[in-house]
This record gives structure tokens, sequence and C-alpha cells, in this order.
């Protein structure tokens, strides 16, 4: 019984394609604390063709270890 480890030959992570984050417009509203402002959030921009009444994502913003939502 021999027991090869198949699979292992192709251990090329390179060569797989990088996915890049899509160029998705980011959302970019601005926290509503003005201590925050500068805040903005890093979601994708919401669906403009929403329908009407949706209330707004959650908008969040990481920096670092903070996590920020509003
Ligand atoms: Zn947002």
């Amino acid at each position: 019984m021999t027991t090869k480890a198949k699979g292992k030959a192709d251990d090329e992570t390179a060569a797989e394609p990088a996915k890049v984050e899509e160029q998705a417009p980011r959302c970019g509203a601005p926290h509503y604390l003005p201590a925050l402002a500068h805040i903005h959030c890093a979601e994708p921009a919401q669906d403009p063709d929403r329908a009407p009444g949706t209330p707004d994502h959650q908008h969040r913003h990481q920096d670092g270890e903070a996590i920020y939502t509003w």
C-alpha cells in the first residue's frame, strides 16, 4: 500500500490569480459625531437602486483595532 501525497506537486500559491478587491465605490459617509467626522465609512457604497425607505447600511470603519460603526 503506497500513500503518496497527491496534489502536493502543484503547491504554487503564487500562480493563483490575486483577486484584488474590486474597485467598488466606497460609501465614504462621515461619522455623525463631529469629533469623529474624519472617520469615513469604508463599506461599499450603498445600492442607489435600493427600495425607497430602505434604511442605510451600518456604516463601518476600522482603524487598527478600533472599529467604528454608526
Ligand atoms: Zn456607509
